[in-house]
């Protein structure tokens, strides 16, 4: 079964051509599927869209949203909410985005979690505490104490990641998960996702630049440029045959791909 199916999916702001085109593909259940392009391609207003949290000024402007089978248009803004953070949850490009500069880490984390369990605050402690660890942060404490800009880069978004993974979501959104970060950070963070999936069989889209890191994680890779969709299949199609142009400049980009 698919938990999120795009069909025929347009993101505009404004009247100008659209961000995203005329977008159809499937994410089945406990699958990986990497979006890969360039800059400016769509792929962030894509993953916003099916998230609910398009920047104002943006819009679905056509086509059809599938979670579970329920079409995401027609859910109320309470129920949208709802599914957001527990049934889907979204890694933003850059955490600093997802994180308030001006709260703890842990007030912030809490309240992410109390807003869908009915949990006294110290069981929520217990769960943050439990899921930093998970992620190999085992300062947590000192973590949860800390604002934003007292951790470092690589610190920040493994927390972000943990928040958007402790109410163990079904599908989970990572836009760029791991361009800000170092190298070695990188592969630690592309080994977590690659975890969750394994361990509670979260499906997730993960937005890159680089086919390489598509390469290392995907089941399947959607290949975008301009909006659209070049080509999409599974990962070995896509890296073995590629059959548009455009895939066969990434593949040529990428380093040591095996
Ligand atoms: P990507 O994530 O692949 O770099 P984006 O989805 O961020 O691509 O952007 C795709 C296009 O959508 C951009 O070229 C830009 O024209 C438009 N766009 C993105 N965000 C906004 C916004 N907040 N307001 C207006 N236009 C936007
Ligand atoms: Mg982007």
């Amino acid at each position: 079964m698919n938990i999120l199916e795009l069909e025929h999916v347009s993101v505009a702001y404004g009247k100008g051509k659209p961000a995203v085109e005329d977008v159809s593909f499937s994410v089945p259940e406990k699958s990986i599927v990497a979006i890969v392009g360039e800059s400016g391609s769509g792929k962030s207003s894509l993953l916003r869209a099916v998230m609910g949290l398009l920047p104002s000024g943006g819009e679905v402007s056509g086509g059809t949203i599938l979670f579970e089978g329920r079409d995401l248009d027609s859910l109320t803004r309470q129920q949208r909410r709802q599914i957001r953070g527990k049934d889907m949850a979204m890694i933003f490009q850059n955490a600093g985005e997802y994180l308030n500069p001006r709260r703890k880490v842990g007030a912030q984390y809490l309240e992410t979690l109390g807003c869908h369990l009915d949990l006294p605050r110290t069981e929520l402690k217990k769960l943050a505490l439990d899921m930093l660890a998970a992620l190999k942060l085992t300062d947590g404490e000192r973590i949860m104490n800390s604002y934003p800009f007292q951790l470092s880069g690589g610190m920040k978004q493994r927390a972000a990641i943990a928040m958007a993974m402790s109410l163990n979501p079904r599908l989970l959104l990572a836009d760029e998960p791991t361009s800000a970060l170092d190298v070695t950070t990188q592969a630690q963070v592309v080994q977590e996702l690659i975890q969750a999936r394994d361990r509670m069989g979260t499906a997730i889209v993960a937005v890159t630049h680089n086919m390489g890191a598509a390469s290392r994680i995907a089941d399947y890779i959607v290949v975008m440029q301009n909006g659209t969709i070049r080509e999409h299949g599974t990962r070995d199609q896509v890296i073995q045959a590629p059959a548009s142009g455009y895939t066969k400049q990434l593949l040529a980009a990428a380093p040591a791909l095996k």
